[in-house]
C-alpha cells in the first residue's frame, strides 16, 4: 500500500471537537484490514534499534504501540490519563489548549535503564508525548524515539520532542 493509499484512509472530520479544529479520524484506517497491517509494518520497519518496552499512550495509542510491540517482539507500557492505573503510580500534567490534563504510569512499569519507545496515534503539538517521556525519564528510562501514524507537522510537535533529544517518525503529515 502506497503512502497516498494509506492517507486515503484517514477520514477528516470539520470541528470535531470544537469549531475550528480538522480532527484526523484513524478509525476509518483501523476499519481497514490491509490499511491496519500496512501501516502497523511501515511503522515497525522505521525501528532498526530494537527497544525493550513500547510506551503506549492512552488511548489510541494503544493500538499503535500493541501492533508494533507485537511485530518488534518487545513488551508494552501503557501511559494512561491519571485515574485509571490499579498500582502506584507517578504522573504528569500537560498543557491542552485549555487547561491541562495528566498521564500516569506505573513507578515499577521501567526499570532503570529501560530503551523504551513512545507511540501514540498523532503528534499535534507535542505535549502528551512530552509527558509521557517525563514519566519515562523520571522511572529511569531511556527514550530511544517517538512513533505515530500521523504527524500535524504545523502545530510544532516535532522540533518540541528534538529539542529534548526525542526523534519521532510519522507514516504521514
Ligand atoms: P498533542 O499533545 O501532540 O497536541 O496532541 C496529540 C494527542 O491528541 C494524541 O494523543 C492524539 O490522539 C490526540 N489528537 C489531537 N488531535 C487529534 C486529531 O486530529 N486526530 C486524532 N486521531 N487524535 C488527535
Amino acid at each position: 500500500m502506497t503512502p497516498d493509499q494509506l492517507r486515503a484512509l484517514v477520514r477528516t472530520i470539520p470541528d470535531h471537537p470544537k469549531p475550528g479544529i480538522m480532527f484526523r479520524d484513524v478509525t476509518t484506517l483501523l476499519l481497514d484490514p490491509e490499511g491496519l497491517a500496512a501501516a502497523a509494518d511501515a511503522l515497525a520497519a522505521t525501528v532498526t534499534d530494537k527497544p525493550d518496552l513500547i510506551a503506549a499512550i492512552d488511548a489510541r495509542g494503544f493500538i499503535v504501540g500493541t501492533a508494533l510491540a507485537l511485530r518488534l517482539g518487545c513488551g508494552l507500557l501503557l501511559v494512561r490519563k491519571d485515574g485509571k492505573l490499579p498500582g502506584e503510580t507517578i504522573a504528569e500534567d500537560y498543557a491542552l489548549e485549555y487547561g491541562t490534563d495528566r498521564l500516569a504510569m506505573h513507578v515499577d512499569a521501567c526499570t532503570p535503564g529501560a530503551r523504551v519507545l513512545i507511540t501514540d496515534d498523532l503528534l499535534a503539538t507535542g505535549g502528551t508525548a512530552l509527558a509521557a517521556a517525563r514519566l519515562i525519564r523520571r522511572a529511569g528510562g531511556l527514550v530511544t524515539g517517538a512513533r505515530f501514524f500521523i504527524d500535524l507537522p504545523d502545530l510544532g510537535g516535532g522540533a518540541k520532542l528534538r529539542a529534548e533529544g526525542i526523534e519521532p517518525i510519522s507514516l504521514m503529515d
